[in-house]
């Protein structure tokens, strides 16, 4: 197995132990999506790690759509290429590629940040904060006390672990999806036979 097929299995080992701890966070805490809201991912300025969307190109490639991921991000959107503009059969709305998100797409909405006193601050969006004060309130009051949030200092840091080059290759969103995307492509390209199965 290649290195960068076995690191894009770590890392969506990561997003998945992350994806439990926001689910029982949100259990938790009642906080919740706005349905139908994909303000975050409207951000013109929304910078990533290149580490957070190798499970992507990975996928992107073994199905064949790199290029066709290629040839919107020279168009040159000033949203994320995975917003709906991206038509994907069966996916037209919102994000194209939910599944293979980021981790900042993750970590949005229902992770903490640690406050300058060393209080811990949820990291979401205004549309949760007015929408849901009183859930938002509470849950702010409790993360100090007994309800658990999902770090995301901690999570940053399990990426820095698998890969630090990659991990801090930060870069607006679109850049750092095109650069894993050619990465994963010039190594394929390049190793005949050991593009790996799907599934
Ligand atoms: S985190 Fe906030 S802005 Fe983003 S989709 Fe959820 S409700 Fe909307
Ligand atoms: S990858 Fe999906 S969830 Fe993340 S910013 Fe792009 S459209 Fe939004």
């Amino acid at each position: 197995m290649s290195y960068l097929f076995k690191t894009a299995k770590k890392v969506e080992k990561v997003f998945s132990e992350l994806d439990k701890q926001i689910a029982t966070f949100q259990n938790q805490s009642g906080l919740h999506c706005a349905a139908k809201c994909n303000l975050c991912c409207m951000k013109k300025d929304l910078e990533t790690s290149v580490l957070e969307f190798l499970p992507l190109a990975v996928y992107l490639y073994e199905n064949n759509l790199h290029e066709q991921f290629l040839d919107e991000l020279a168009k040159g959107h000033d949203y994320c290429v995975c917003l709906s503009h991206l038509k994907v059969e069966g996916k037209v709305t919102g994000c194209t590629q939910y599944e293979h998100r980021g981790l900042i797409c993750r970590l949005f909405g229902f992770s903490g940040l640690a406050g300058k006193t060393g209080e811990k601050k949820i990291y979401t969006c205004k549309v949760i904060k007015t929408g849901q004060a009183e859930e938002y309130q509470s849950a702010t009051a409790r993360i100090n006390t007994k309800l658990k949030i999902p770090m995301a200092s901690d999570f940053q840091m399990k990426m820095d672990q698998i890969d630090p080059s990659m991990a801090n290759d930060i870069n607006l969103i679109n850049v750092s999806i095109e650069k894993a995307i050619l990465k994963v492509a010039y190594y394929y390209s390049n190793s005949p036979g050991k593009v790996p199965k799907a599934g």
